[in-house]
């Protein structure tokens, strides 16, 4: 059976969330010498990187990528590639901190807004006791304190550098620091720390179950519409696309 399922030309493997956490054990428990960037492709980046050159060879060149949205489900197994399901970065951080609290890995968590950088850490070390919170910058720093941040993490070595800036601007920004970051994963987690420092309320299971996070998250947060313009948008292109 083929491994990978093309949606618009991007090639997602054909992985559940389980086996997705199980891969990236393995990542950290090998010790690579290179970072390895995991990237949650939703609808919005899979237009994006059509046009976009560098946003293209930033997930090409992705150690691992996972179909986050149904959207993109959805349409792998209208066209026959049957992805298995979704992949949030949301889920994929929360399988990564129990895991992390089981295995006892360490973390670097950059993003979200002062406050809420520092309440997401409580929250976690709540909650995970047994994993390290090696540092954490907030993620409204100015271009010149930059290299102040990759310095730090580069020397805390983290095993997982979470990065919730936004997207795609938290992929470049993982993709850009890459050989210096001294990191075994980063990943780029959108609004995550939002949800789990309750910033921004997390969507019930129902919801998820029937597929309507996107409209719970409209509800919640209604500045959003003019994104989920996208979703529709996606739906037709994706379905007419011709894979090569
Ligand atoms: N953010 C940040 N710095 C910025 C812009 C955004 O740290 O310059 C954070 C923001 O506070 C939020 C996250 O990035 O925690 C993005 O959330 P959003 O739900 O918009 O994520 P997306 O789904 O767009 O990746």
């Amino acid at each position: 059976m083929e491994k990978y399922a093309k949606v618009m030309g991007v090639k997602f493997p054909k992985l559940t969330l389980d086996r997705t956490i199980e891969v990236l054990s393995d990542v950290i428990e090998e010790n690579r010498a290179e970072l390895f960037h995991v990237i949650t492709v939703n609808p919005e980046i899979t237009i994006a990187c059509q046009k976009d050159n560098s946003l293209r060879s930033i997930i090409d060149e992705a150690g691992l990528i996972t179909a986050d949205g149904i959207g993109i489900v959805m349409v792998s197994r209208v066209r026959g590639g049957n992805l298995p399901e979704r992949v949030t970065g949301y889920d994929t951080l929360l399988g990564l901190l129990d895991s992390g609290n089981k295995r006892k890995w360490s973390f670097y968590f950059l993003g979200a807004d002062p406050l809420t950088n520092e309440k997401v850490c409580e929250v976690i070390e709540g909650k995970y006791p047994d994993l390290t919170i090696l540092g954490r910058h907030h993620g409204y720093f100015k271009e010149n304190e930059e290299d102040k941040i990759v310095e730090e993490i580069s020397k805390l070595k983290p095993d997982i550098l979470v990065v919730a800036l936004g997207a795609p601007y938290a992929e470049r920004w993982i993709h850009n620091h890459k050989s210096k970051l001294n990191a075994k994963i980063a990943i780029g987690v959108g609004g995550s720390l939002d949800v789990i420092a309750g910033k921004v309320k997390e969507t019930p299971e129902v919801w998820k179950r029937l597929n309507l996070e996107w409209l719970f998250r409209l509800i919640q947060q209604p500045s959003r519409w003019r994104r989920q313009l996208i979703l529709p948008q996606f739906a037709i292109r994706a379905l007419m696309f011709r894979e090569k």
